[in-house]
């Protein structure tokens, strides 16, 4: 006789939808072609035409930037009390200032009445508004969490270029986006400042920035592989952005090219502006002729992100020659950290959108953000779970951004206590900061499961030791 092992979950976020359980195949695929929410449904939106949704300039002046501007869109349906917790969280809480384009807030509660009780639900608000309610009490944040929790501005080799694997950087030409995700990994450096995080300033003009990392570039040969990011590139105008691409095409030496823009879908109307569209053109024909990999990398957290003109800027960047679009998504709790809405998000940008599901990132160990957070083992079993439904190149990896390490699949630790939710790992480079240490790849280096989701033993050990 089998005896059935209990089943393990991790606390459930406030707000949460309440699942329903289903008999047959733990996932069943239907197909759900992408619909276009309608706008009009928002008051403050009731009388904007077509012409100006997709207008990218439209988009951005109408981005809500403040609660006064998502009053005027919402009007009254929602409730005071939805304010007061957004003011609260706000004032005391948020690590990333307030920026949502229209484009992104219509697909909150896309197909529902929308209420007060929907909206907190939502898991595209939950992690693009998050109100204070959201946040956990008991530990809002780890005790080892930290502002730059990967350490990519000690890896800076010049302002804004991460030297952190032995062949790639990632070079940050800005520090802002067209939209401001609530969980962003970069909270150190990107968006405007709030009450809870005084950010970083880029201190070069652009352009000096931009020599500093051709310099670096032309003098490490051995790098070959460029992630241009942000901050956002969309948010780079795009004759600089297009110079700064030309510039590394003509390194013959690079030989991946990966523009990573998370408004391919929070403002997929800057992607098919027609300058932008020919601009793009002109640098995947180079980087074709230069037989160079020219890839965008979006970030989709939920399908509901993805609509009919998501697909559309991603057909048009395919159809000028961008080699692939691929998706880097994080897992979070109340947002997408359950396997139907994994499969639910993989299938439409797979099937739908034309984008392949790469990775999904464990959300990072920056504050506040332990009510996002899921443990190492829950990932695991995600992984575990999505296995087998998506053809094996669209089967994403979960992977864990292991502080001084560098991606991990989740199953690569090589310790665990489970107890005290301590993960350990290890490495097989040296990042830029170890090139004189010769213990670096004999060491373990430890990642921290959110501390709500220990047994008991574990959140009081973790009580006595560090609750400060
Ligand atoms: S788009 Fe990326 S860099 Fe910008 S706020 Fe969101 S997560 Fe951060």
């Amino acid at each position: 006789m089998t005896q059935t092992q209990p089943v393990e979950t991790i606390p459930q976020p406030r707000h949460a939808p309440v699942a329903v359980p289903t008999a047959g195949q733990p996932y069943e695929y239907r197909r759900h072609p992408l619909v276009e929410p309608d706008w009009t449904r928002f008051p403050g939106w009731r009388h904007v035409t077509r012409d100006q949704w997709e207008s990218a300039q439209w988009q951005r002046v109408n981005c809500v930037k403040n609660i006064k501007q998502l009053r005027t869109v919402l009007g009254d349906l929602v409730d005071e009390t939805f304010y007061a917790d957004l003011e609260a969280d706000q004032k005391a809480l948020a690590t990333m200032s307030m920026l949502v384009p229209p484009q992104m807030i219509n697909t909150m509660v896309p197909f529902a009445p929308l209420t007060t009780e929907a909206l907190l639900a939502d898991p595209i608000r939950r992690y693009m508004i998050p109100v204070a309610s959201d946040r956990r009490t008991d530990w809002p944040s780890h005790p080892y969490a930290s502002r730059d929790s990967l350490h990519e501005h000690d890896m800076w080799v010049a302002e804004g270029l991460t030297h952190r694997y032995p062949t790639k950087v990632l070079a940050e030409l800005l520090s802002t986006c067209p939209q401001y995700c609530g969980h962003c990994t970069r909270m150190d450096l990107v968006g405007n400042s709030t009450p809870a995080v005084d950010k970083l300033k880029l201190t070069l003009k652009p352009v000096e920035r931009y020599d500093a990392h051709i310099s670096y570039l032309k003098a490490h040969p051995g790098v070959r592989d460029v992630v241009v990011s942000g901050g956002d590139v969309a948010n780079v105008p795009w004759r600089n952005l297009e110079s700064y691409l030309m510039r590394l095409l003509e390194l013959e030496t690079v030989r991946d090219i990966r523009l990573a823009t998370k408004a391919l879908m929070g403002l997929p109307q800057h992607w098919l502006q027609p300058d932008v569209v020919q601009g793009l053109e002109r640098v995947a024909r180079t980087a074709a002729r230069r037989g160079v990999n020219l890839a965008i990398h979006t970030h989709v957290n939920h399908a509901q992100s993805l609509t009919p003109l998501v697909a559309k800027a991603t057909q048009t960047a395919l159809d000028v020659g961008v080699r692939d679009v691929r998706n880097q998504g994080v897992l979070m709790r109340g947002v997408n950290a359950t396997t139907p809405e994994l499969l639910d998000l993989c299938f439409a940008l797979q099937g739908e959108a034309g984008i392949l599901p790469y990775y999904f990132y464990m959300c990072d160990m920056i504050p506040n953000a332990e009510h996002w957070r899921v443990p190492v083992w829950h990932a695991q079993q995600l992984q575990h779970d999505i296995m087998g439904y998506l053809p094996g190149y669209a089967t994403p990896r979960i992977v864990c951004d292991v502080p001084f390490v560098g991606k991990r699949w989740v199953h690569m630790l090589t310790d665990y206590d489970r107890d005290r939710g301590i993960s350990y790992w290890t490495k097989n480079y040296r990042t830029s900061i170890e090139s004189t240490d010769v213990e670096a790849l004999d060491k373990r280096y430890a990642y921290y499961d959110p501390i709500d989701t220990l047994p008991d033993t574990g959140q009081q050990w973790w009580a006595a030791h560090h609750n400060d």
